[in-house]
Protein backbone atom coordinates (compact mmCIF):
# COMPACT_ATOMS: atom_id res chain seq x y z
CA UNK A 1 0.00 0.00 0.00
CA UNK A 2 2.13 2.92 -1.17
CA UNK A 3 -0.65 5.32 -1.12
CA UNK A 4 -0.39 8.97 0.14
CA UNK A 5 -4.18 9.35 1.19
CA UNK A 6 -4.91 8.60 4.56
CA UNK A 7 -8.85 8.15 3.66
CA UNK A 8 -7.73 5.28 0.94
CA UNK A 9 -6.25 2.77 3.40
CA UNK A 10 -7.61 0.69 5.81
CA UNK A 11 -7.36 0.79 9.31
CA UNK A 12 -5.45 -2.34 9.26
CA UNK A 13 -2.60 -0.62 6.89
CA UNK A 14 -2.64 2.71 8.26
CA UNK A 15 -1.96 1.16 11.88
CA UNK A 16 0.96 -1.17 10.24
CA UNK A 17 2.55 2.21 8.94
CA UNK A 18 1.63 3.98 12.26
CA UNK A 19 3.48 1.34 14.23
CA UNK A 20 6.64 0.72 12.27
CA UNK A 21 7.57 3.84 11.35
CA UNK A 22 5.05 6.64 11.90
CA UNK A 23 5.31 8.39 9.24
CA UNK A 24 4.62 12.53 9.11
CA UNK A 25 0.87 13.06 8.79
CA UNK A 26 -0.25 16.15 6.70
CA UNK A 27 -3.60 17.88 7.30
CA UNK A 28 -4.98 20.11 4.77
CA UNK A 29 -6.46 23.21 5.56
CA UNK A 30 -9.02 25.52 3.32
CA UNK A 31 -11.84 27.25 3.19
CA UNK A 32 -15.36 27.44 1.19
CA UNK A 33 -15.05 30.96 -0.47
CA UNK A 34 -15.88 32.71 -3.71
CA UNK A 35 -12.55 32.90 -5.60
CA UNK A 36 -14.45 35.22 -8.20
CA UNK A 37 -16.22 33.79 -11.60
CA UNK A 38 -13.29 31.62 -12.75
CA UNK A 39 -11.94 29.60 -9.46
CA UNK A 40 -14.17 27.19 -7.95
CA UNK A 41 -15.52 27.84 -4.11
CA UNK A 42 -12.88 25.23 -3.13
CA UNK A 43 -10.03 26.63 -4.12
CA UNK A 44 -8.46 27.19 -1.09
CA UNK A 45 -8.19 23.20 0.32
CA UNK A 46 -7.82 22.18 -2.98
CA UNK A 47 -4.60 24.44 -3.59
CA UNK A 48 -3.76 22.84 0.18
CA UNK A 49 -3.79 19.16 -0.73
CA UNK A 50 -2.21 19.29 -3.98
CA UNK A 51 0.35 20.96 -2.50
CA UNK A 52 0.39 18.91 0.89
CA UNK A 53 -0.27 15.31 -1.45
CA UNK A 54 3.14 16.77 -3.91
CA UNK A 55 4.98 17.44 -0.28
CA UNK A 56 4.20 13.73 1.47
CA UNK A 57 5.10 12.11 -1.82
CA UNK A 58 8.89 13.13 -1.57
CA UNK A 59 8.91 12.20 1.78
CA UNK A 60 7.06 9.14 2.39
CA UNK A 61 4.17 11.57 4.22
CA UNK A 62 0.04 10.54 4.44
CA UNK A 63 -1.79 13.07 3.76
CA UNK A 64 -5.20 13.63 5.79
CA UNK A 65 -8.55 14.71 4.40
CA UNK A 66 -8.81 17.82 4.30
CA UNK A 67 -10.41 20.57 6.86
CA UNK A 68 -12.62 21.89 4.13
CA UNK A 69 -14.79 24.87 5.66
CA UNK A 70 -12.56 27.74 6.88
CA UNK A 71 -12.76 30.69 9.37
CA UNK A 72 -15.02 33.39 7.91
CA UNK A 73 -13.85 35.58 4.60
CA UNK A 74 -12.81 39.07 5.68
CA UNK A 75 -13.46 41.64 3.07
CA UNK A 76 -9.59 42.63 2.82
CA UNK A 77 -8.23 39.48 2.49
CA UNK A 78 -11.29 36.89 0.69
CA UNK A 79 -13.99 39.24 -0.24
CA UNK A 80 -16.16 38.69 2.78
CA UNK A 81 -18.99 37.36 4.09
CA UNK A 82 -21.59 38.61 1.62
CA UNK A 83 -20.88 36.71 -1.38
CA UNK A 84 -23.44 33.70 -2.30
CA UNK A 85 -21.43 30.40 -1.60
CA UNK A 86 -18.38 31.41 0.67
CA UNK A 87 -19.67 29.41 4.17
CA UNK A 88 -17.70 29.26 6.64
CA UNK A 89 -17.10 28.56 10.31
CA UNK A 90 -17.00 30.33 13.96
CA UNK A 91 -13.93 30.09 15.43
CA UNK A 92 -14.22 27.80 18.01
CA UNK A 93 -15.86 25.17 15.15
CA UNK A 94 -12.34 25.54 13.46
CA UNK A 95 -10.13 25.69 16.78
CA UNK A 96 -12.54 22.82 17.92
CA UNK A 97 -11.78 20.91 14.88
CA UNK A 98 -7.57 21.15 14.82
CA UNK A 99 -7.94 20.28 18.61
CA UNK A 100 -9.51 17.03 17.96
CA UNK A 101 -7.44 16.12 14.66
CA UNK A 102 -4.11 16.73 17.34
CA UNK A 103 -5.79 14.43 19.69
CA UNK A 104 -6.98 11.60 17.55
CA UNK A 105 -3.67 11.47 15.33
CA UNK A 106 -1.63 11.21 18.56
CA UNK A 107 -3.54 8.37 19.75
CA UNK A 108 -3.48 7.11 16.16
CA UNK A 109 0.86 6.90 17.12
CA UNK A 110 1.49 10.02 15.04
CA UNK A 111 4.42 11.70 16.08
CA UNK A 112 4.11 14.24 12.97
CA UNK A 113 1.48 16.53 12.29
CA UNK A 114 1.26 18.84 9.58
CA UNK A 115 -1.14 21.33 9.14
CA UNK A 116 -0.72 23.18 5.55
CA UNK A 117 -3.05 26.26 5.39
CA UNK A 118 -4.90 27.48 2.28
CA UNK A 119 -7.16 29.94 3.89
CA UNK A 120 -5.47 33.17 5.39
CA UNK A 121 -7.95 33.88 7.94
CA UNK A 122 -7.52 30.28 9.62
CA UNK A 123 -4.18 31.44 11.02
CA UNK A 124 -4.42 32.26 14.23
CA UNK A 125 -7.58 29.65 14.74
CA UNK A 126 -5.18 26.85 13.74
CA UNK A 127 -2.61 27.65 16.18
CA UNK A 128 -5.03 27.90 18.91
CA UNK A 129 -6.22 24.36 18.09
CA UNK A 130 -2.91 23.12 17.87
CA UNK A 131 -1.92 24.63 21.51
CA UNK A 132 -4.93 23.25 22.98
CA UNK A 133 -4.66 20.07 21.38
CA UNK A 134 -1.20 19.55 22.85
CA UNK A 135 -2.50 21.12 26.04
CA UNK A 136 -4.74 18.50 26.41
CA UNK A 137 -1.85 15.52 25.36
CA UNK A 138 0.47 16.90 28.58
CA UNK A 139 4.19 17.42 28.41
CA UNK A 140 4.67 13.76 27.99
CA UNK A 141 3.27 13.28 24.53
CA UNK A 142 5.10 12.40 21.34
CA UNK A 143 3.76 14.28 19.13
CA UNK A 144 4.84 17.45 17.21
CA UNK A 145 2.84 19.89 15.12
CA UNK A 146 4.29 22.57 12.08
CA UNK A 147 1.48 25.21 10.87
CA UNK A 148 2.77 26.39 7.57
CA UNK A 149 0.60 28.52 4.79
CA UNK A 150 2.48 26.99 1.63
CA UNK A 151 2.41 30.75 -0.02
CA UNK A 152 5.08 31.43 2.59
CA UNK A 153 7.67 29.14 0.56
CA UNK A 154 7.37 30.68 -2.65
CA UNK A 155 10.96 32.83 -2.44
CA UNK A 156 11.68 36.20 -3.93
CA UNK A 157 13.28 35.07 -7.03
CA UNK A 158 10.16 33.23 -7.60
CA UNK A 159 7.46 35.90 -6.48
CA UNK A 160 9.95 38.16 -8.78
CA UNK A 161 8.96 36.12 -12.00
CA UNK A 162 5.91 35.50 -11.41
CA UNK A 163 4.92 39.01 -11.23
CA UNK A 164 6.55 41.48 -12.98
CA UNK A 165 5.49 44.54 -12.79
CA UNK A 166 5.52 44.12 -8.15
CA UNK A 167 4.21 41.62 -6.20
CA UNK A 168 0.76 42.85 -4.60
CA UNK A 169 1.08 41.30 -0.92
CA UNK A 170 -0.64 38.01 -0.22
CA UNK A 171 -3.32 39.99 0.95
CA UNK A 172 -4.59 41.42 -2.13
CA UNK A 173 -3.70 37.86 -3.71
CA UNK A 174 -7.02 36.51 -3.56
CA UNK A 175 -8.48 34.69 -6.75
CA UNK A 176 -5.37 36.40 -8.64
CA UNK A 177 -2.11 35.21 -10.18
CA UNK A 178 -0.79 32.85 -7.40
CA UNK A 179 -4.06 31.17 -7.03
CA UNK A 180 -5.37 31.24 -10.83
CA UNK A 181 -1.72 30.02 -11.63
CA UNK A 182 -2.03 27.13 -9.22
CA UNK A 183 -4.96 26.11 -10.03
CA UNK A 184 -3.84 25.78 -13.72
CA UNK A 185 -1.22 23.77 -12.72
CA UNK A 186 -3.60 21.56 -10.35
CA UNK A 187 -6.48 21.49 -11.77
CA UNK A 188 -6.99 23.03 -15.33
CA UNK A 189 -10.30 21.77 -15.64
CA UNK A 190 -11.71 23.62 -12.79
CA UNK A 191 -10.16 27.03 -14.15
CA UNK A 192 -12.46 29.75 -16.78
CA UNK A 193 -10.00 31.75 -17.88
CA UNK A 194 -12.15 33.73 -19.98
CA UNK A 195 -14.02 34.67 -16.96
CA UNK A 196 -11.11 36.61 -15.66
CA UNK A 197 -12.67 39.81 -14.98
CA UNK A 198 -10.29 42.97 -15.90
CA UNK A 199 -10.57 45.15 -12.60
CA UNK A 200 -7.90 46.92 -11.04
CA UNK A 201 -6.47 46.36 -7.57
CA UNK A 202 -8.59 46.70 -4.26
CA UNK A 203 -7.63 50.02 -2.49
CA UNK A 204 -8.79 49.13 0.83
CA UNK A 205 -8.06 51.84 4.19
CA UNK A 206 -5.92 50.57 6.81
CA UNK A 207 -9.16 49.61 9.26
CA UNK A 208 -12.16 47.74 9.13
CA UNK A 209 -15.40 48.74 9.73
CA UNK A 210 -18.15 46.20 10.93
CA UNK A 211 -21.21 45.43 9.66
CA UNK A 212 -18.30 45.36 6.97
CA UNK A 213 -18.45 47.77 3.55
CA UNK A 214 -19.60 45.25 1.18
CA UNK A 215 -18.64 48.56 -1.75
CA UNK A 216 -14.74 48.18 -0.84
CA UNK A 217 -15.05 44.98 -2.39
CA UNK A 218 -14.67 44.40 -6.17
CA UNK A 219 -18.18 42.94 -7.73
CA UNK A 220 -16.40 40.40 -8.84
CA UNK A 221 -14.75 39.18 -5.52
CA UNK A 222 -11.38 39.37 -7.17
CA UNK A 223 -9.23 41.60 -4.93
CA UNK A 224 -6.16 42.18 -7.45
CA UNK A 225 -5.87 41.22 -11.18
CA UNK A 226 -5.39 37.55 -12.08
CA UNK A 227 -4.54 38.64 -15.76
CA UNK A 228 -1.26 37.16 -16.42
CA UNK A 229 -1.93 33.71 -14.80
CA UNK A 230 -0.23 30.91 -16.63
CA UNK A 231 0.24 27.01 -16.20
CA UNK A 232 3.97 27.65 -16.26
CA UNK A 233 4.00 29.94 -13.77
CA UNK A 234 1.78 27.36 -11.83
CA UNK A 235 4.58 24.99 -12.59
CA UNK A 236 7.13 26.35 -11.10
CA UNK A 237 5.47 27.82 -7.88
CA UNK A 238 4.05 24.06 -7.27
CA UNK A 239 7.57 22.58 -7.68
CA UNK A 240 9.07 24.96 -5.50
CA UNK A 241 6.54 24.67 -2.92
CA UNK A 242 7.02 20.92 -2.79
CA UNK A 243 10.42 20.81 -2.55
CA UNK A 244 10.61 23.64 0.12
CA UNK A 245 8.04 22.65 2.24
CA UNK A 246 9.89 18.61 2.45
CA UNK A 247 12.75 20.28 3.33
CA UNK A 248 11.26 21.81 6.18
CA UNK A 249 9.04 18.75 7.46
CA UNK A 250 12.58 16.97 6.82
CA UNK A 251 14.41 19.65 8.72
CA UNK A 252 12.27 20.00 12.07
CA UNK A 253 10.74 16.35 12.30
CA UNK A 254 13.73 14.36 10.25
ZN1 LIG B 1 -7.95 31.47 -1.81
MN1 LIG C 1 -9.24 32.11 1.26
Amino acid sequence: MSTIWMNQLSWVDYEARMQRDPPAVLLPVGALEQHGPHLPLGTDGLLSAAVAADAAARIGALVAPTLSYGYKSQPKCGGGQHFCGTTSVDAATLIGSVRDAVREFARHGATRLVIVNGHYENQWFLTEGIDLGLRDLGPSAKLQVMRLEYWDFLTESTLASVFPDGFPGYALEHAAVIETSLMLHYHPSLVRVDLIPDEPPADFPPYDVYPTRKHWVPLSGVLSSARGSTVEKGAAMAAELSVRIAAAITHEFG
